[in-house]
């Protein structure tokens, strides 16, 4: 190697000698797949560069936007042999010491490239080496405009759609584009009315107006309050509160005070609940400067909120995982809503818990953490029981609305013809009649999972993955939801010698139980939110729109309806195919079902009327059931957390999952059974390797996937053995194998 000089493992401790400052050289992180640091000398000119400060280098030919991480170091090679970088970036670090700190933890937690680990938390820009571009402006509504009613502009309907979509957030004129293409006149025109003004500006959205008080909060609320405004320091609070008991107004009441000292919030949302409905709610109450982070945003808007709030611009800073990573200059407090849901783990490259990570922030930064859930992680439970997080419970909802009645519907012997029994479509008719709401919750999208012919036994397989092709019977194709892969459907069995014209589907997805309810229920006003309706950019606002003015009566939908959103005039819900999930053999199975389950339950009945949950069911004697009906999360958790105990499976026991991947499902095992011998190697006392073995779907996108599974009783044998083996897995010759290492994996698949 000729570009800097290897380092043994990530955890390498800086320690320069005075004698050597001089002559020292720069250790630095380049984000390269490879558990060391490089070292080079120090620039030719410009600044000299601190820790946590890009610098230029060269790598391997390549040019890369490293990261110092110490300076001065004393050369462990004679340093005539070192390349020399070619620029510190600035003269500043890019992060707060805590935050940097953290990062670096990070990398050792997970066993990860350290600079892969800290360009992934940088905007891709700044990853690059780039330098802020300048923001894009940002068109929104002036006081004016936000009093005009937008049937006024009945007879301009560009106008009326920008005026419509700026209400809800500044938007760039990119952004606008997706809502009217032909945007230079009407948006003209809507300023020259005074309705609209643009900034050139970060995605840091100002309100004009005083923050609109709450509503009184009641006992329970209160004390949950109190707790977290008096903390001091770091201290994780779980809040368990059941759907619908306020927890989104404790966190508000909590933050309130934080911001009145000046100081700055981190708000950490599961992917779907990033709501427009979310960000109205928290920007009307607290009427801050808000920052909104998310994968999905344009570049130049992620960077720009991240240095808004890295310069204490952004008061409140709410996004998804990988909001943790933000920069803040004066942090008072972490919320993590929704602290279950399994969203919080990134599933690719550095494979992190966002919920963990946050928690493990809030203590470098020195304060409060606010994790909040109906249905708690279980291991965020286990954390409350040995004393680290705090509990604070909200057991009642607000208002007069009792929790959702949940029924069974015993599917043994009925005919659940289209996926919607007959009690079940009964209800619905009655619910609709009374002019009321229900909502079906199914997590299949398309019609049926599998197209088959009766005749042979045909069935159109993924050719990339271990996997059927999805029918999709309005867009008539049959698709991959692995991988994407798709085809028209075949007009009659493809199976040469057969030829069945009378293809059949079996199994159930949205687009069936929609076509079933407009069979049996013609005059209903049925919409389906799904990925599939919900593309455009919009459309999902436009169906919940649907939803909330009551024009929709049944609502089909995936786990995009669960979270975040309320429809209080939903009373029924029907939960039509939780089957898979009680027998899974993913060992997260059960505790994602009862949440998911819980969560959608959560959305009936929550004005004044009463709500009815009706799951349909083939194991109706199932141990699940009997928890979930009484809503008693707190005992099904008691059961799942013995039978993970005497399984030795987290949160007991940690895991860590080597994943290996293949052209040849031969590569893929051979690297693990290296692997394994290596682990073995090492000999740390109490570790378990288990495997290799084939992934559950062993063959995804035309590789094939196998997997070890790395387990111990305690964290630190286990991370000791892992230290061991990363770089030791870097040394296995890997020609064509693609491998991983997921510490806390979110499932085994
Ligand atoms: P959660 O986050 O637990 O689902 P929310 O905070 O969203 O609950 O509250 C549910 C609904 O109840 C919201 O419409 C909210 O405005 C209302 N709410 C919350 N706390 C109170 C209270 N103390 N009094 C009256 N209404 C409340
Ligand atoms: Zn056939
Ligand atoms: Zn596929």
């Amino acid at each position: 190697m000729n570009d800097g000089r290897r380092h043994a493992g990530p955890d390498h401790h800086p320690g320069p000698s005075e004698a050597d400052a001089v002559s020292g050289v720069l250790r630095v992180a380049v984000p390269v797949p490879l558990r060391r640091v490089f070292d080079y000398l120090p620039p030719a000119e410009g600044p000299e560069g601190q820790p946590g400060v890009r610098v230029r280098v060269t790598f391997r030919g390549r040019r890369r936007t490293g990261v110092i991480l110490a300076t001065g170091a004393a050369p462990e090679v004679d340093s005539s042999r070192l390349r020399r970088a070619e620029a510190v970036l600035e003269e500043e670090p890019l992060w707060p010491t805590p935050l940097f700190q953290l990062l670096l933890w990070a990398a050792e937690y997970y066993h990860h490239p350290v600079g892969e680990v800290l360009a992934v938390a940088l905007p891709g820009t700044l990853a690059r080496g780039g330098l802020p571009p300048s923001p894009p402006r940002l068109w929104r509504l002036t006081p004016e405009g936000a009093e005009v009613d937008p049937a006024e502009l009945a007879r301009a309907p560009r106008q009326r759609a920008l005026l419509q979509a700026l209400a809800r957030d500044p938007l760039s004129e990119a952004e606008l584009r997706t809502v009217a293409p032909e945007l230079q006149r009407p948006l003209k025109r809507l300023a020259e009315r005074g309705w609209i003004a643009s900034q050139a500006g970060s995605r840091v959205a100002v309100s004009d107006h005083e923050p609109e008080a709450g509503p009184p909060l009641n006992p329970d609320q209160e004390a949950a309050v109190a707790a977290i405004r008096e903390a001091e320091g770091f201290q994780p609070f779980l809040v368990e509160g059941v759907t619908g008991s306020g927890k989104t107004e404790v966190y508000l009441e909590a933050i309130q005070p934080v911001l009145d000292q000046g100081d700055q919030v981190l708000v950490l949302v599961p992917e779907i609940a990033l709501t427009p409905q979310l960000l109205a709610r928290f920007r009307r109450r607290l009427a801050p400067r808000l920052a909104v982070l998310h994968s999905a945003l344009a570049e130049g808007e992620r960077l720009a909120g991240w240095e808004a709030a890295r310069r204490g611009e952004a008061q409140v800073v709410i996004g998804t995982r990988s909001a943790v990573f933000t920069p803040l200059a004066r942090p008072g407090l972490v919320v993590v809503d929704e602290e279950h849901d399994p969203s919080f783990k990134q599933q690719e490259g550095l494979r992190y818990q966002g919920r963990d990570l946050a928690v493990a922030r809030a203590r470098r930064e020195g304060i409060p953490v606010v994790l909040g859930s109906a249905t708690p992680s279980l291991e965020s439970l286990v954390n409350v029981e040995a004393g680290r997080y705090r509990r604070l419970r909200l057991p009642r909802r607000t208002g007069s609305a009792g929790l959702p009645e949940v029924g069974l519907i015993d599917l043994r012997g009925k005919a659940a013809e289209g996926g919607l029994s007959p009690p079940l479509l009964q209800e619905l008719r009655e619910t609709v009649e009374r002019g009321e709401q229900a909502l079906l919750f199914l997590n299949r999208r398309g019609y049926a999972p599998v197209l088959l012919c009766p005749a042979c036994g045909w069935t159109q397989q993924c050719p990339h993955c271990d996997r059927p092709l999805t029918y999709h019977q309005r867009r008539w194709m049959l698709l991959c939801h692995l991988c994407g892969h798709n085809r028209a459907v075949p007009p009659q069995c493809p199976e040469s010698g057969c030829g069945n014209p009378d293809l059949q589907t079996a199994g159930l997805g949205v687009e069936q139980v929609e076509r079933t309810l407009e069979r049996h229920l013609p005059e209903v006003r049925r919409v389906r939110v799904d990925r599939d309706t919900t593309r455009r950019k919009g459309a999902l606002e436009a169906k919940l729109e649907e939803i909330a003015a009551g024009r929709a009566q049944v609502v089909i939908g995936t786990q995009m309806v669960v979270k975040g959103h309320h429809f209080p005039e939903v009373t029924l819900v029907g939960v039509l195919d939780p089957d898979s999930g009680l027998y899974s053999p993913d060992f997260r199975a059960r505790e994602r079902l009862f949440q998911q389950i819980l969560q959608v339950a959560g959305r009936a009945g929550r004005a004044e009327r009463p709500g009815r949950v009706r799951v349909q069911t083939h194991h109706p004697d199932h141990s699940l059931f009997g928890p979930l009906r009484a809503h008693d999360y707190p005992s099904f958790a008691a059961e799942e957390l013995s039978e993970r105990r005497a399984a030795g499976l987290p949160p007991y026991a940690p895991l860590a999952l080597v994943r290996a991947e293949a052209a040849e499902a031969d590569e893929a095992r051979a690297f693990l059974d290296r692997a394994r011998e290596q682990g073995e190697g090492l000999g740390t006392a109490g570790v378990r390797l288990l495997g290799p073995a084939p992934a559950p779907v062993e063959r995804q996108q035309g590789l094939y996937r196998a997997q070890l599974l790395i387990t111990a009783e305690r964290r630190s044998p286990l991370h000791r053995a892992l230290a061991g083996l990363a770089p030791r897995l870097e040394a296995i010759p890997d020609e064509g194998v693609r491998w991983s290492l997921d510490v806390d994996p979110g499932d085994l698949f």
